[in-house]
């Protein structure tokens, strides 16, 4: 309980009036001193504090847009290994059941949009970092053994966001190539392994359907089944030494004006006007007479527009013989006399 000692108040209010006015005049002076110094060093030290936050929160910043940015960078190369792996899935899928696509670009379009929201739900998951990635375009690439893809990449966190266009270079080497599937699956001879496609009786009948003659020269053909891109070029080397029959072994593909684009082989098109690529189909491997005539061994000539060639027999290094039929044109392109 607080008491309220009249008396003694008093008293001291007499003391202070009397003789102590100018003695607490200094003190109160020096209280103000003290006062002043301590709320500078309160308002120094807050300062300091503050001024810390702030460069603590712009390091926090600066590390938060560095990993922004290595997790955008990360999510950029993801894309073309993506897109290899859409387009692998979708011909493997072709070439089982051989039946073509309608639409290829449409189709590897929403494949690829479709695995990509499978990542993006990924990278939300381990970074916080929202990313969306649409395909605004799906196309032939520089030359035809590369397919070009666009993709708009928008990615957001906190205050951070950003927006790209990247465009995607995609090689098709070691895809199979759809086209003998689509045109020749439905034939029960028809098969493959992991290197070739064996036609049985397939080609023939089907060179038969397409009034063509000499079709039988076709049985048990066979062709290439993965794409690889021809390493003899010039072209007109393959004239030279053992140089076609390794490219037929090897059973490599050409740059070709006529030949069918892999957009196009996706979707069972022997020809498109593309610039598009080309490789031979060999006949019966049991023939071995030069001057026969039957249909033209380039692969856009069996499947696309087709018109004859001549038997030719080639000289490989063991001295066995093979042979294709080859017309004027491409005689000339690979410098065969
Ligand atoms: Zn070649
Ligand atoms: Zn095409």
């Amino acid at each position: 309980m607080l008491k309220f000692d009249g008396k003694r108040m008093k008293f001291d209010d007499e003391r202070l009036s009397e003789s102590g006015f100018i003695k607490d005049k200094k003190g109160s002076i020096f209280t103000y001193l003290y006062l002043v110094i301590i709320i500078s060093i309160v308002l120094m030290a807050i300062l300091i504090l503050n001024l810390s936050m702030v460069y603590y929160e712009i390091d926090q910043n600066e590390l938060n847009s560095k990993t922004f940015n290595y997790v955008l960078y990360d999510y950029e190369t993801n894309i073309p290994v993506l897109s290899y792996k859409v387009l692998e899935n979708l011909s493997n899928r072709v070439v089982e059941a051989g039946l073509p696509l309608t639409d290829s670009r449409e189709s590897i379009k929403k494949e690829l949009e479709k695995s990509l929201l499978q990542k993006n739900k990924e990278y939300h998951k381990n970074s916080g970092i929202q990313i969306e990635g649409h395909v605004s375009y799906v196309g032939n690439g520089e030359d035809p053994f590369h397919i070009n893809i666009n993709t708009l990449i928008t990615a957001f966190k906190d205050n951070i966001s950003y927006n790209k266009q990247i465009t995607s270079e995609i090689s098709i080497e070691n895809l199979k190539d759809p086209l003998p599937a689509i045109k020749c699956g439905k034939y029960q001879s028809f098969s493959y392994n992991s290197t070739n496609y064996n036609y049985g009786n397939s080609l023939s009948e089907y060179l038969e359907s397409k009034n063509q003659f000499g079709s039988q020269y076709y049985i048990n053909g066979t062709s290439p089944l993965k794409i690889k891109k021809c390493i003899y070029e010039p072209y007109t080397q393959h004239g030279e030494g053992v140089s076609m029959e390794s490219c037929l072994k090897n059973g490599y593909y050409h740059e070709s004006r006529d030949g069918s684009c892999y957009l196009h082989r996706l979707e069972g098109v022997g020809l498109c006007s593309d610039y598009g690529m080309e490789t031979f189909i060999l006949p019966n491997p049991k023939l071995n007479q030069s001057g026969l005539m039957a249909t033209s061994s380039p692969d856009h000539v069996i499947f696309g527009y087709s018109y004859p060639g001549e038997s030719i027999l080639l000289n490989n290094s063991h001295g066995s013989k093979s042979l294709i039929f080859l017309d004027n044109s491409h005689r000339q392109k690979y410098g065969i006399r």
